[in-house]
C-alpha cells in the first residue's frame, strides 16, 4: 500500500537518521464547540450514543516545534492568535525558518498572511505538489494571496515511493501522505523511533464519533471516501504503534495516543504533556 510503503520506509530512514532532539507546542486560534452538521449522512442513533448533547469539543491549532536551535511551524491556523501565541514561546515571526503546511484550507494558511502581507518574513513554505497544484486550480482567493505573496519562500515537495535520502525535507521531519481530505493533506512525521510525533493534520475532526467509526467521514473532506480509508488505515497504523499524534482540530491539550476501541473501531487518549519529547512514551 502507498501509505505503508511510505511509513514504513519513513520508520526504516528514521532508524538511521542522526537522533535529534524536538519540543513540540501546541498554539491554540479557537476553541469552540462543534455541530453534528459537518457529517456526511450522519445516523441518528449513531449520534445519540456519541454525541448525546448534539455538540462536541473542536479548536483550531497549530504546532511549533523547536529542533537545532530552529523555530519550526506546523500550519498556520486562521492566524488569531498566532503571532501572539508564538511571542508567549518567545518567539517572534522573524525567527520561524519554516513551515511545513498539512493543507491549504483557510484555518491552517490564513495566518501565513495579515491583512494581506506577509507574516513570517524569513521562513520556507514547504507544500506537497499535489496540494499545491490542486489549489492553484481551483482558484481559491486566500490561496492565490499566499500563492503570490509567498512565490520565493515556497517549496514544493513530491511524495512518491522512488523519494531518495536527500528527499528529507529537514532532519527527521517526514511528510506522510493521507490524502482524502484534500488531494495533498500531508501529514509530518517528526523524531526517531522513540521518540517521534505524527502531526496529522486534519484526519479528525469528530473525535467522539470518529474514532469509533473512522469510516464516517465530514463535508470538509474533498473525497469523504479515500479520507475515510486513510483514516482507517492511519488509526490502525498508530494502534499498532503507539505514535504520539497532534491534531489542528483536536481539543486540548490536543496531543495523544490511537488505541484499539473496545468494542468497536478505535479511541483517542487525550496526552497532556508537551514541550520536552524525550519521554512520550508513556505507556
Ligand atoms: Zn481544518
Amino acid at each position: 500500500m502507498f501509505f505503508c510503503a511510505v511509513f514504513c520506509q519513513t520508520k526504516n530512514k528514521s532508524a538511521i537518521t542522526k537522533k535529534t532532539d524536538y519540543k513540540i507546542f501546541v498554539l491554540n486560534d479557537i476553541r469552540r464547540e462543534g455541530n453534528t452538521d459537518i457529517l456526511i449522512s450522519p445516523n441518528a442513533d449513531t449520534i445519540a450514543k456519541y454525541i448525546p448533547s448534539g455538540s462536541f469539543p473542536l479548536a483550531i491549532n497549530a504546532f511549533l516545534v523547536q529542533q537545532n536551535g530552529e523555530n519550526f511551524l506546523f500550519d498556520t491556523g486562521l492566524g488569531i492568535n498566532l503571532v501572539g501565541n508564538l511571542k508567549s514561546h518567545g518567539v517572534l515571526p522573524e525567527q520561524i525558518s519554516k513551515i511545513f503546511i498539512t493543507h491549504c484550507h483557510g484555518d491552517h494558511i490564513g495566518g501565513l498572511l495579515n491583512e494581506g502581507e506577509i507574516v513570517f518574513p524569513h521562513a520556507e513554505i514547504l507544500i506537497n505538489r499535489i496540494e499545491y497544484n490542486y489549489w492553484t486550480q481551483e482558484g481559491n482567493e486566500l490561496f492565490a494571496q499566499v500563492a503570490n505573496r509567498y512565490k520565493e519562500k515556497i517549496k514544493l515537495f513530491d511524495l512518491d515511493e522512488n523519494r531518495s535520502e536527500n528527499d528529507l525535507l529537514y532532519s527527521d521531519i517526514q511528510p506522510v501522505a493521507a490524502y482524502g481530505h484534500t488531494p495533498g493533506h500531508t501529514m509530518y512525521l517528526i523524531g526517531t523511533e522513540e521518540n517521534q510525533t505524527l502531526v496529522w493534520g486534519d484526519l479528525t475532526h469528530v473525535i467522539p464519533l470518529q474514532m469509533p467509526h473512522p469510516e464516517q467521514s465530514v463535508t470538509y473532506d474533498v473525497n469523504p471516501q479515500q479520507a475515510a480509508e486513510t483514516r482507517q488505515r492511519i488509526f490502525k497504523f498508530l494502534s499498532e504503534n503507539h505514535i504520539k499524534v497532534a491534531g489542528m482540530h483536536l481539543p486540548l491539550p490536543a496531543f495523544g495516543f490511537v488505541t484499539k476501541g473496545k468494542s468497536i473501531g478505535y479511541e483517542f487518549n487525550s496526552y497532556k504533556k508537551q514541550g520536552n519529547c524525550k519521554s512520550n512514551k508513556v505507556r
